[in-house]
């Protein structure tokens, strides 16, 4: 049960509220292996929504699921130059089995292109068996020295999308389309807004032509890159030898993408919505979207509730058959427990509704609704509770994209500012600063080891200034791009 002791207040500490959030709420708990992370049922709940609903959209692009060994030969990973250097520094190795120690050591994988595009080219011989489309959900081991639940762990949940294409144009067209894929879905079921765009070469996905981006803003102002999908050119055809007999004759390698989202979305979802009472769920990715309460005094108005609670239970669910999957409803049952400490708790874990009701609401054929968004109450006629509800739940979902877009508008700075200025804001604040940059790589480093603010994307064409800037943030020579600054996650 959860204690009713307050949260550490984000402006107070934004940090120590995070991972008091992620604890109380039950959503992850430490692990007695340094940097590893259970995810606890409340948690996992989430990451089953978000799964379920990315799954569907890839499979609505036309990409089938796969599965991959989580053990790859050393000798992989040194295959694609780029990629070694990039991840060799956190790969767990195994060297022993059975016993015995291993003729060639395996790695457990960070990421799996090499053993998927080395499976790719047992698979693709013709132009005819283009493009191939395979996503996997599975987990990965990243050897990181600080750690944080959710945000950076040895071990996490994700999914990557391995693709392979004819022509550089195709492979391009499906790393944008996925990054559009990964913006809807922050947008629409996380009510997470993102800025999304090109990495710099500094930023890049190692042994990729180009990264894309999603990066959405945390309430402590720092950047969270949310998603990223890749073209990968040809690094890792040519790596693994995956040729195409090519439709006007002749061998070609094929072109790669990869595109990847983790449990890290859990991490953005808490520190986009919560509050000081704790999380906030939107209603799409909530496990339960709304807690009923029987409120009584006595015995028998206990089972008169609890019968009221069931009906409404069973009239929302008959009403659901029209729509199913709708509405997820659960009854806090629980006798010799106070509404109030069921309030808390509840709210706590970001439910995105609570329904009160006690004996008087029944004589009045009412509920309470309570929204955990803003907390506004009302009471709502049984007779329409299940179109009320939807459409609440609705207008909640909407409500918090528009609370989070304005939040992320109102710290982002759009003016021109001088570098001093730049630096005031990133020791202070902090902020999405959009600014211009000459390309130059020194200026980036720079930027960063001055002020911890890295470019987060040179953000696509809809998010750019009216006005593009002119200069350098740094060194004031032509800028040859917009960027968006931050300091990140
Ligand atoms: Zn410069």
């Amino acid at each position: 049960m959860a204690d009713e002791k307050k949260l550490t207040t984000r402006e107070a500490d934004f940090s120590a509220w995070y991972n008091e959030v992620v604890l109380r709420a039950e959503l992850a708990d430490y692990s007695p292996v340094r940097g590893c992370m259970v995810i606890r049922p409340n948690g996992y709940g989430i990451w089953e929504r978000m799964q379920r609903a990315l799954d569907e959209m890839f499979k609505a692009t036309g990409h089938q699921n796969a599965y991959f060994p989580l053990l790859i030969p050393e000798s992989f990973l040194h295959k694609e130059a780029a990629h070694v250097e990039g991840f060799a520094p956190e790969v767990a190795v195994v060297t022993h089995g059975g016993g015995k120690k291993l003729d060639e050591p395996l790695i457990i994988r960070p990421t799996s292109e090499t053993i998927i595009y080395s499976m790719f080219a047992k698979w693709v011989q013709s132009y005819r068996d283009l493009p191939l489309l395979i996503n996997q959900w599975a987990n990965v081991i990243r050897w990181e020295m600080r750690t944080r639940l959710f945000l950076r762990t040895l071990e996490f949940l994700w999914q990557e999308g391995h693709t392979a294409h004819a022509t550089h144009d195709e492979a391009e067209e499906e790393a944008r389309r996925m990054l559009g894929v990964y913006r809807d879905f922050m947008e629409g079921w996380m009510a997470m807004p993102v800025v999304t765009g090109q990495k710099t070469d500094a930023e890049r996905f190692a042994g990729a032509l180009r990264t894309y981006s999603c990066e959405a803003m945390m309430q402590d102002n720092k950047a969270l890159q949310a998603g990223t999908s890749h073209n990968l050119a040809q690094n890792f055809a040519k790596a693994f030898d995956l040729k195409f007999q090519a439709e006007h004759g002749g061998q070609e390698y094929a072109w790669n993408t990869s595109w990847g989202v983790s449990t890290r979305l859990i991490g953005a979802l808490v520190m986009t919505h919560g509050d000081d009472i704790g999380l906030r769920t939107p209603p799409h990715v909530a496990p339960i979207e709304v807690v009923i309460i029987p409120i009584y005094k006595s015995d028998e108005e206990r089972s008169r509730v609890l019968e009221g609670a069931n009906r409404i239970i069973q009239a929302l669910t008959e009403w659901e058959r029209r729509d199913p999957g709708r509405l997820r409803v659960h009854l806090d049952a629980r006798d010799g427990m106070k509404p109030g400490a069921k309030y808390y708790e509840w709210e706590l874990r970001g439910v995105p509704v609570r329904m009160e009701l006690g004996p008087r609401d029944l004589e009045k054929n009412q509920a309470v609704l309570v929204r955990r968004d803003n907390r506004e109450k009302r009471p709502v006629s049984l007779s329409t509770l299940g179109e009320d509800v939807a459409e609440l739940l609705m207008r909640i979902q909407d409500d918090m994209l528009i609370a989070a877009r304005e939040r992320r508008e109102q710290h982002s700075v759009r003016e021109r500012i001088t570098y001093d200025r730049f630096r005031e804001i990133m020791e202070g604040p902090g902020a999405f600063v959009y600014a211009g940059w000459c390309g130059s790589a020194q200026c980036e480093s720079q930027v960063k080891e001055e002020t911890k603010a890295t470019i987060r994307v040179l953000p696509d064409e809809e998010f750019r200034s009216a006005e593009a800037p002119t200069s350098c943030l740094k060194c004031g020579k032509s800028a040859t791009a917009e960027a968006v600054w931050a300091k990140a996650y």
